[in-house]
């Protein structure tokens, strides 16, 4: 049974959030004394489940001869797309070391992060995307369970059509637009979510 969800939560996580995770009684969606928006929230004992978007970490790896290291995606979503590096951040380390493992992880680069890129919401999947932009400083390129190929992309070769994810698109386009500024990348049309803004 899926009860009516919060407005705003994407249906695959609003099936998650029917039961009380305390009592296990059913939550309903509504007002709340003191809150300042509609909350589910348990009838029987009280408790307010509140939804929040997941923190995906991830780098923009940059190899010594200024070349973008992207992976080919072999898990949904996006299989067979590419994409930059990256997942969920664990509960137990900083949003720079999750970035760290994961790169590694799915590259087998070890990276030292520099800057933020960008961050980037995309409210339909519940994620909100760090990029930051890394020195590739070690390791060798390595496939993985989750990576079909590992590649070193000039800023001219980006494969534009076969990116896996929007926050993929307006990530690297955004370290095109700042890094190489006379390179030529997809007009910013479909971008509200993406920091930093500024026209492409
Ligand atoms: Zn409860």
């Amino acid at each position: 049974m899926t009860l009516p969800g919060p407005p705003g939560v994407p249906p695959w996580l609003a099936a998650l959030l029917n039961y009380c995770s305390r009592c296990g009684a059913p939550l309903a969606h509504g007002p709340i004394p003191n809150e300042t928006r509609d909350r589910l929230a348990c009838q029987n004992c009280g408790f307010i489940a509140y939804v929040n978007p997941r923190l995906v970490v991830s780098t923009l790896p940059v190899t010594p001869d200024g070349r973008l290291v992207l992976i080919r995606r072999g898990i949904e979503p996006g299989y067979g797309l590419w994409a930059q590096p990256g997942g969920f951040l664990e509960i137990d380390e900083t949003a720079h070391e999750g970035a760290i493992r994961e790169t590694l992880e799915e590259t087998g680069y070890e990276v030292e992060p520099t800057d933020v890129v960008g961050v980037y919401t995309r409210p339909q999947a519940a994620v909100v995307v760090i990029a930051w932009a890394a020195r590739v400083v070690g390791g060798q390129p390595a496939t993985s369970e989750e990576t079909l190929e590992v590649r070193a992309y000039a800023p001219d070769e980006i494969p534009w059509a076969e990116l896996a994810f929007a926050t993929t698109t307006w990530a690297i386009r955004d370290w095109v637009r700042l890094r190489h500024p006379t390179v030529g990348h997809p007009p910013a049309t479909d971008d509200h979510a993406r920091w930093p803004g500024g026209s492409a």
